[in-house]
């Protein structure tokens, strides 16, 4: 069954895309936890970081590559930001589509909860 961030990328649910190249697409998050929150997200499905391939290294090294350009783009490069993949439930994946967090506009705080 299709995610919904392969609904967004079909354009079939809408999104505030911010870019779209041939390999990835980059839209705000719907529940934003920071003032900056985007997700960065590969027109190829990935499930996990747990499913990436050694042949998708220029694709992961892309992902980060634009969200290093919308940060700057959206002004939160120079005081600094946060990016973030989560991998299945001990790491908090809710979306089963591989996906970069770029979190930024605050001071984030811990990494996370200790204990
Ligand atoms: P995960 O927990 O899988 O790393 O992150 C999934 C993210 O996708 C969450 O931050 C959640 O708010 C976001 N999200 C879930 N559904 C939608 C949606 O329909 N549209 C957008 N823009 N973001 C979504």
């Amino acid at each position: 069954m299709a995610t919904v961030f392969e609904k967004i990328i079909a354009g079939e649910l809408p999104a505030n895309i911010l870019h779209r190249d041939d390999r990835v697409v980059a839209f705000t998050d719907i529940r934003p936890a920071a003032p900056t929150h985007v997700l960065v997200v590969p027109t190829k499905v990935i499930e996990t970081v747990d499913d990436i391939g050694d042949e998708d290294e220029a694709l992961v090294g892309h992902m980060i590559i634009v969200a290093r350009d919308l940060a700057r783009r959206l002004g939160i490069a120079s005081d600094g930001y946060r990016l973030i993949f989560n991998c299945r439930t001990h790491g908090g994946q809710e979306v089963y589509h591989l996906h970069l967090h770029l979190l930024g506009g605050r001071v984030l705080g811990p990494l996370v909860q200790r204990g």
